[in-house]
């Protein structure tokens, strides 16, 4: 099962996909490198979920083809889902098994039932805080809990590539974290992991390279810091010694908020310049006694790309 040499992780290139009067997939193309920590973000209804469906050989594309480490997930299934691990949006099991009879079903499916990956399956019930729970049945499990399983279900093959389908969506905080820790350590042991989820600080603090999909398509693609960099606006935060009742009215659409003596203003990248706004400040009779910024995060470009601004969107 090696992965061709030098072969992207994923590769896709032409992707459409329709569902009756929905165009889900509308010509994706897509290179994740060996070993990268991949974010795929969007809205709901983006069709993140397809195209990961697609890679895992569960939804046929209607045009254009996709490779895992170089073997086409249609051409070359086996191989293909060999070299994947997905952990499913969705949680759905077979009530009636337990957490150590899933695992083992699916060791079977890819002819793994030796001692090697019997002791591989222990650790991974470890790792994920499951060993207590590893004979209790399925339907007795918490939807946390039944997360973890999906996620075990999904290495238990020691694939190359991991794609997670919003793993911590409804997922308590504390759960949440040991995930990120569990996901870090895959990442660090040099598997591919590719994150879709809800919460774009993670995103941020876990990705090094991110996708935004909108309607189907990419409607970004670039590293985290060049994404931030899109940011059209950041934040200027000026306290003034006395509250400020009113601002010159060139400031006026500039200022987002007024909190006593705080007065916070959005400024455009690279057009509004803080100097600026500090002398129409000083003219006004207002004495400034600190000032900070903040740069855009992730969440305000995601919003950026995916709800206005057409023009911003292109790739
Ligand atoms: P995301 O994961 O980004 O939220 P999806 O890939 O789940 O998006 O969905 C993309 C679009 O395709 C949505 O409009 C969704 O309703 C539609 N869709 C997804 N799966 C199916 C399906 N099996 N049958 C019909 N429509 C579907
Ligand atoms: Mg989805």
């Amino acid at each position: 099962m090696k992965a061709a040499r030098g072969a992207p992780a994923i590769e896709v290139a032409g992707l459409h996909k329709h569902f009756a009067r929905v165009h889900a997939v509308r010509g994706v193309d897509l290179e994740v490198r060996p070993g990268e920590f991949f974010g795929l973000l969007g809205p709901n209804g983006a069709g993140k979920s397809t195209l990961i469906n697609i890679l895992a050989g569960l939804t046929r594309p209607d045009e254009g083809r996709a490779a895992i480490c170089g073997h086409d997930v249609i051409a070359d299934y086996r191989e293909a889902r060999r070299a994947l691990g997905v952990v499913p949006q969705e949680v759905v099991f077979d009530p009636f098994f337990s957490v150590r009879e899933v695992l083992a079903i699916q060791a079977g499916y890819f002819g793994l039932g030796g001692r090697d990956n019997k002791a591989w399956r222990e650790e991974l019930l470890r790792a994920l805080a499951l060993t207590d729970k590893g004979d209790a049945n399925m339907r007795a499990l918490s939807g946390g809990m039944k997360r973890r399983v999906l996620i075990a279900q999904a290495l238990v093959h020691r694939p190359q590539v991991v794609i997670l389908d919003e793993p911590t969506a409804g997922v308590d905080v504390e759960l949440r974290a040991s995930l990120w820790v569990f996901v870090r350590r895959l990442h660090e042991e040099g598997h591919t992991i590719i994150l879709t989820t809800h919460y774009l600080e993670e995103a941020e603090a876990l990705c090094e390279r991110i996708a935004i999909m909108r309607e189907g398509r990419i409607a970004a693609l670039d590293s985290k810091e060049a994404l931030l960099r899109r940011a059209v606006s950041k934040t200027l935060r000026v306290t003034t010694a006395e509250p400020a009742p009113s601002v010159p009215p060139r400031l006026e659409p500039k200022l987002r908020k007024r909190t006593g003596n705080i007065l916070e203003f959005s400024l455009q990248q690279g057009t509004d310049s803080i100097p600026e706004v500090l002398e129409s400040l000083r003219v006004a009779g207002h004495v400034v006694t600190d000032i900070a910024t903040e740069q855009a995060s992730l969440e305000e470009v995601f919003l950026e790309l995916t709800q206005g601004r057409p023009s911003t969107a292109s790739r």
